[in-house]
């Protein structure tokens, strides 16, 4: 029996979606689901979590519905399904009378492998009547952190998804989920009453990513330097704080010839979905973005994530890097941070509304986040550690590849704690190290700042190097920003011990930062290790993608992925019998576009 489905579960992966194996946990799932049972599944971005429904579906009798918050994407998601051949729909606001009865009676029928939907219409009325007269395999909820008042996704519709296990209690249910952390995870258990399902945890790392936070100067011109050496013609996801800032940021890209399109959510509905749809379609475009872009965005390519701003958190860090490289390729996450982040932040913890607790919790995140920043080991250590994943140095960040020096740093730091003290904790971070470094002007004269002993105590260091001396110690909480108007550094209970020389202090090494001298590499991060023909090859190939999504009215990453057509590139199949070995390639989508490509590797070697 357990063989049996294991057995047709394998010929669906391959014949329908064209892959030869099950990823990580993927066939556990599918067989366990397959089965009947519940399952909580928790997997990082790009960890094949669609599959592990939707093959079930397919083996089951009757129709698979998916619950997804995000009505924008369910299109795509829709047109995907429909490439490899599987029968599905939506039901969702955006649709005429006419099509929802349309859909509907196939519903009822089984005329449909899967249908999606919005989770407040499912829970109407009318759509659980509906569901109660047809045949359904299985409920799949998507996104499924949702349902947690701590997380920022939070939707209260979420909540009452606990009624499908009291009005269908014989069908099974999986809720997926890409959020890490703990707290998140017994949430959903309990409001979805899936405490007794299985649950199926995979590891947190992704391997394909590789980190690096580096030290903000120039914040926009250091991001250009990035996109421009490592990314050219990629796609990629830039994130800033302020609505602001993205449509500086965007206008500045496309000012030196780098295509970008902002988003954030005080711009109008219909641009702002038009963006999405570009950006999702096309395959050059950097989106700029608040962190309100993302959720669900599941193009496979995207190449790089970056942040100009400091994140708040290590989840929503570790969330919005996780949306590069979903293919299993190559990606970068790349951060510019510097003291005015940490500023910033800060103030807005004091400023907001929220109780002292609630602030603590904030102030102990952003705290993590500062951690990361400032740590002397691996990046993705540090964070899998958060999550409570061991593991060891990745080799895969930027600690790993470059490793900073450490420095016994407590004669400085006891310098800039009695500069602060000496102004009377009254100056924020740029005048005091104008204090320690002896700069003559008119502020420090007015306010016989010249007159103190620590003035020009600190002549020997530049002012980003105490930049950076001022940060790790906010990091480290021997220093705090108040939150008055002029962000005056303040001691803490903590810097007694430094000032005493009771406590040393070990700091990262400033590094002056060196200009990349690395030659721009003209290509993509898909096409790194192809031959000049197989280069070649690509790009027709890439351009043959582009005209017939075109035509289809659909992404390209819809018609075959990078990392399919990176394989067709190596394998130069010559018949149809030699592309259908290639992953990602399915039955359906042999007899769709076989024949063009083989015709297109046959001109081209
Ligand atoms: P998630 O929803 O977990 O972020 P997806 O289901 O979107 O991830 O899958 C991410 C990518 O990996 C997709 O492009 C998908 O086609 C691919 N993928 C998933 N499972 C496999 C597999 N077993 N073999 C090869 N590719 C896979
Ligand atoms: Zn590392």
């Amino acid at each position: 029996m357990t063989s049996d489905i294991q057995e047709r579960a394998l010929h669906v992966l391959e014949t329908v979606f064209g892959y030869p194996a099950f990823r990580g946990q993927q066939a556990d799932i599918v067989e366990h689901v397959a089965s009947g049972g519940d399952a909580l599944v928790l997997m990082p971005t790009g960890g094949g979590k669609s599959l592990c429904y939707q093959i079930p579906a397919l083996l089951r009798d009757g129709v698979g519905v998916v619950v997804s918050p995000l009505i924008a994407l369910m299109q795509d998601q829709v047109d995907a399904l429909a490439e490899v051949g599987v029968r599905a729909a939506f039901l969702n606001s955006t649709q005429t009378f006419e099509e929802t009865l349309r859909i509907e009676r196939m519903v009822r029928t089984g005329e449909l492998d899967l249908v999606y939907v919005a989770p407040e219409r499912l829970m109407t009325q009318r759509c659980l009547d509906l569901f109660e007269d047809s045949h359904i395999s299985l409920f799949a909820i998507d996104e499924a952190h949702c349902v947690s008042q701590w997380g920022h996704d939070f939707r209260p519709e979420y909540i009452r998804l606990s009624i499908l296990h009291e009005r269908f209690p014989q069908v099974p249910r999986i809720a997926l989920t890409a959020t890490a952390d703990q707290v998140t995870r017994a949430e959903i258990a309990q409001r979805l009453q899936l405490e007794e399902a299985r649950q199926f945890v995979s590891s947190f790392d992704r391997p394909n990513i590789r980190y690096a936070i580096v030290e903000k100067t120039n914040g926009r011109k250091q991001l250009i330097d990035f996109i421009s050496t490592e990314h050219a013609g990629d796609c990629g996801i830039v994130y800033c704080l302020s609505r602001k800032k993205v449509e500086e940021t965007a206008q500045f890209l496309n000012e030196n010839g780098i295509r970008a399109l902002p988003y954030h959510a005080g711009m109008d509905y219909a641009v702002r979905a038009a963006n999405q749809a570009q950006f999702l379609r096309e395959e050059n475009i950097v989106m700029v973005a608040t962190i309100a872009f993302g959720m669900g965005i599941d193009k496979p390519d995207v190449r790089f994530v970056c942040h100009l701003d400091l994140p708040k958190s290590l989840e929503g860090y570790y969330q919005e890097t996780g949306r590069a490289g979903r293919d299993g390729m190559p990606s970068n996450a790349w951060m510019a941070y510097g003291l005015q982040d940490v500023v910033l932040q800060r103030r807005m913890i004091d400023e907001s509304d929220a109780d002292e607790n609630f602030k603590r919790v904030l102030s102990s995140k952003l705290d993590a986040m500062l951690g990361l920043c400032e740590t002397l080991s691996c990046r993705r250590m540090r964070m899998l550690e958060y999550f409570g994943e061991r593991s060891g140095p990745c080799g895969n960040c930027d600690t790993c590849l470059m490793p900073p020096t450490s420095f016994d740093a407590t004669v400085p730091v006891q310098k800039l704690l009695s500069a602060i003290y000496r102004c009377d904790q009254r100056f924020a971070a740029g005048h005091i190290i104008d204090v320690l470094r002896g700069v003559e002007s008119e502020r420090i004269t007015q306010w016989h700042h010249d007159k103190l002993s620590v003035y020009g105590v600190g002549a020997d260091r530049g002012e980003q190097e105490w930049r950076a001396i001022v940060r790790q110690v906010i990091a480290l909480g021997l220093v705090t920003v108040d939150h008055d108007a002029y962000s005056s550094l303040k001691l803490t209970e903590a810097a007694r011990a430094v000032l005493k020389s009771e406590r040393k202090v070990e700091l990262r090494q400033y590094q002056k930062p060196v200009k990349q001298k690395r030659a721009a590499p003209t290509r993509g991060y898909a096409e790194m290790d192809l031959s000049s023909t197989e280069q070649a090859i690509f790009e027709k190939l890439r351009w043959w993608r582009m005209e017939t999504a075109r035509a289809h009215n659909v992404a390209a990453f819809i018609i075959f992925g990078d990392a399919t057509l990176r394989e067709i590139c190596k394998a130069k199949p010559t018949s149809l019998d030699e592309l259908r070995g290639v992953s990602g390639v399915g039955a359906k989508k042999l007899a769709s576009y076989g024949d063009e490509i083989v015709a297109i590797i046959a001109e081209m070697v």
